[in-house]
Order: structure tokens, then C-alpha cells, then sequence
């Protein structure tokens, strides 16, 4: 890249970065001096406040308060409470979201919740192509379903049509986890609703990076994660949303937490009211705790400010990558057009593995490789400078220019990418 083209771009990110509203956040994460992070869209970096928060939970709450913590630390309440906080996120009412159990439980129990307000219905539908535990999730209830319920998955640009009076839930994914490809939440919910189905997001690249309003868009059901965007911490519990209207819905996973009332032990399961009968089993305290701080600076930040900033770091990458397409062959795998595109970017290029691991290795930038050709670059606003953006693609330009990807060692694929 000539030198000219970044300094010039590194002058314009100084400039975004001097009127950054959302600068003073990074200090309050956790980073080691010279790594680019271009990956919080898949474990979100670790907020400086975590520590102390798992520490208070852990010495005062457990070590000293022992049981009586479930009340007097408001342990029982935690997955509403962090729930409350997280419907704000994303335009849902208080009693409409919790925070519990895995991503993957969360689609189970929206699909399930769906079905049983479908009951004449047979069909569950999703997009080929979607993160795959979304399918498989599908795929195991039609297995337990013993042939009343089929999965069914159709190419992105035709799902929609494939939507009839058979089809009881839509599953499909707000922004696609490779192309970073929105979706419009209003229009598809309103399109899946007029066949008389329901729909459920998988918000899981959306919370934390993208506005949105699950209100507004009058969606059903959504789920989405705590690790990403939110900053909550490795396995940190995911969520999940039911409209008010959707909460008679039975979600099949009736463990104790979900009972009407639990400290009664009944031996019939009595489903809550609200929301509440989406828990299952106990509360992930330790996990709740971490995950709330990540979300408190989330709702700190605001989400438009946070939407804003997440588009001006990709168009300000894809300008950056402009030279390296034009010399190397990257191909732009994800919407130019940021209002169609969620806050990650991909780039296509045959080498696309080892350029990751000789990033890693040898110029301390983090982004990650998804199969089979696909470099992404996540870009968390709350941890990232524009200047980081300018600077990575300068040390990926050496990585090319050097050829130092092109070694044995980094094209061994690794059970974790
Ligand atoms: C990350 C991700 C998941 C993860 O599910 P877990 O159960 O938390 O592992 C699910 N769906 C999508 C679209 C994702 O991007």
C-alpha cells in the first residue's frame, strides 16, 4: 500500500478517533499493549470492573453469605434482572427477556414455545447457510418429534417464500455470523406473520453492535449471546425474548426454576406466568454476575452511539482494504452498504487460514478464519479505536507482502478457529 493512502487514512481515523464519543470506554477494558482485537464478535474483551464484580460474588455473596445469598443478593432474581437490562438493548419490554442457560438451549426452547402455540402446524423453517446449532437444534426436535414435526432449511433468498400454512416457526439469524448480512427485522417478521407463523431471531451478532427494536419489528420470540458483544465473559449465559402476547407458550424444558412455584415442591409441573416459565434449572450466578457488568456499560454506552461508531469502523475498513483487494485478492464477502450489514466484515481469499494464524503469530492481530475461505474482522465499538482499524490492515498488508503466511505450520487447521 503506498504510503501516501496510510497516512492520509491514518490522519482521518485520528481525526474520528479526537470526536470518538464512545473513546473513554476502552480504557475500562482490559488490553494488552500492541494486540489489535478484531474478534469480540466472538468472545467480547474483558470490561477492568469483572474481576472485582466475580470477586465480591464469590468472597462476600458465597463465601460469607453462603445461602442466604439467593435472597439477600438477589441471586433468584438474576436472570430477570439481567434480563430487564438486556430487553432495553434491544427494544423489548421489562418481563419480556431473562438470562439463562446456552444460545443453543434458548432456540430449543423458542422452537418448542412456538410449536406449542402452532399446535396444527408441522413445519419449522430456516435458512441454509445459518450458524449451526441453529439447524441442529431443529434437526434434533424433528428426531424426538418421531415424524409430527419436520425441519426444513431453504436458501437464504427463498426462505421466505417457502413460508406457508404448515409452517408453525421461522428461524433465522438478524445478521449471518460469516457475511454479516442484516436482515430487515420489521419486514421479515411482517412477511413470516402474515402466513399465520411465528418468528424467532437469533440476535446472537445483533445485541450490542446493532439498534434494535424487537417492539417496533412486533417480533415473537428471539434469542441471542452474552460472549459476544456483550462482553459477559466465556460461557456466559445467553438470553432470550418472548413477546408478552407468546408467554401461554409451553417451551417443553419444564424444570423446577420454571415452575409457578418452585419452594413448593410439587410433584405436577405447574407452568409460571411470564416469562419466567422459559428457566429451567437453577441460575448461572457466577456467570450472571460477569455477564451484568458487560451489560451495564453496554446500556452506558447506548446503543445508538454504539451502532454508529460500528459503521464507521467497517466503511473506514473496507476503504483501508481497498488497496489490499486491488493487489492481493481479497474479495469483500459481506454488504458494502452499512445498513445492510451488521458490525463485523469478511473478505474471501484462498489463504484465508494461514493469514490468520501469521496475523496472530507474527503481527499481534486477532480477527478469525470462518470455512471454508472467509477472514473476519469484528469490530466492537466499545474496545476499538479507528486508528486500530488503519493499523491492522497495514500489518495485514506486510503479512502479504512478506508472504510470511505461506509457512506449513499455518495452514494446519486447529480444532478451535
Ligand atoms: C455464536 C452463535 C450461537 C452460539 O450458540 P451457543 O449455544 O451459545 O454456543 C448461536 N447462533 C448464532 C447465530 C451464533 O452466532
Amino acid at each position: 500500500m503506498p504510503d501516501f493512502v496510510d497516512a492520509q487514512l491514518l490522519g482521518k481515523a485520528r481525526d474520528l478517533d479526537a470526536q470518538d464519543p464512545l473513546a473513554r470506554f476502552r480504557d475500562r477494558f482490559q488490553m494488552r499493549e500492541g494486540l489489535i482485537y478484531l474478534d469480540g464478535n466472538s468472545l467480547g474483551c474483558m470490561p477492568k470492573a469483572t474481576p472485582d464484580r466475580m470477586a465480591d460474588t464469590l468472597s462476600r455473596e458465597w463465601g460469607e453469605g453462603l445461602i442466604t445469598s439467593w435472597l439477600d443478593a438477589d441471586w433468584a432474581n438474576a436472570p430477570q434482572r439481567v434480563g430487564d437490562k438486556i430487553a432495553q438493548l434491544i427494544g423489548a419490554l421489562p418481563g419480556e427477556v431473562i438470562a439463562a442457560d446456552s444460545t443453543s438451549v434458548n432456540i430449543f426452547k423458542a422452537l418448542t414455545g412456538a410449536l406449542s402455540l402452532r399446535p396444527e402446524r408441522s413445519t419449522i423453517l430456516t435458512e441454509t447457510t445459518n450458524f449451526p446449532t441453529d439447524s441442529y437444534m431443529m434437526q434434533g426436535i424433528e428426531q424426538f418429534s418421531g415424524g409430527r414435526i419436520q425441519a426444513r432449511a431453504v436458501a437464504p433468498n427463498d426462505v421466505l417464500d417457502a413460508v406457508d400454512e404448515t409452517t408453525a416457526a421461522v428461524l433465522l439469524t438478524h445478521v449471518h455470523y460469516k457475511s454479516a448480512k442484516a436482515r430487515d427485522l420489521a419486514e421479515t417478521t411482517r412477511r413470516i406473520q402474515a402466513s399465520g407463523a411465528l418468528v424467532i431471531w437469533d440476535l446472537s451478532h445483533s445485541t450490542g453492535a446493532v439498534d434494535i427494536d424487537l417492539g417496533a419489528a412486533n417480533a415473537d420470540f428471539a434469542v441471542g449471546c452474552g460472549y459476544k458483544f456483550l462482553n459477559g465473559g466465556p460461557g456466559a449465559p445467553a438470553f432470550i425474548y418472548v413477546a408478552r402476547r407468546n408467554q401461554s407458550a409451553s417451551p417443553v424444558l419444564s424444570g423446577w426454576f420454571g415452575h409457578a412455584n418452585p419452594f413448593a415442591f410439587e410433584e405436577g409441573y405447574r407452568p409460571a406466568e411470564g416469562v419466567d416459565r422459559f428457566l429451567c434449572g437453577t441460575p448461572y450466578v457466577l456467570g450472571l454476575a460477569a455477564l451484568e457488568v458487560g451489560v451495564d456499560m453496554m446500556l452506558e454506552a447506548e446503543m445508538r452511539a454504539v451502532r454508529a461508531k460500528s459503521i464507521a469502523l467497517g466503511q473506514l475498513l473496507i476503504e483501508a482494504m481497498e488497496p489490499l483487494c486491488a493487489e492481493h485478492g481479497f474479495v469483500l464477502a459481506s454488504p458494502a452498504d452499512p445498513n445492510h450489514r451488521g458490525s463485523h466484515v469478511g473478505y474471501a481469499h484462498e489463504n484465508a487460514y494461514a493469514m490468520v494464524q501469521a496475523l496472530r503469530d507474527e503481527e499481534d492481530v486477532i480477527a478469525d478464519f470462518r470455512t471454508p475461505d472467509i477472514i473476519r474482522f469484528g469490530l466492537t465499538p466499545l474496545t476499538l479505536r479507528h486508528a486500530d482499524i488503519v493499523e491492522a490492515v497495514r500489518r495485514l498488508q506486510s503479512v502479504c507482502a512478506s508472504k510470511s503466511w505461506d509457512k506449513p505450520a499455518y495452514r494446519t487447521l486447529s480444532a478451535v478457529t
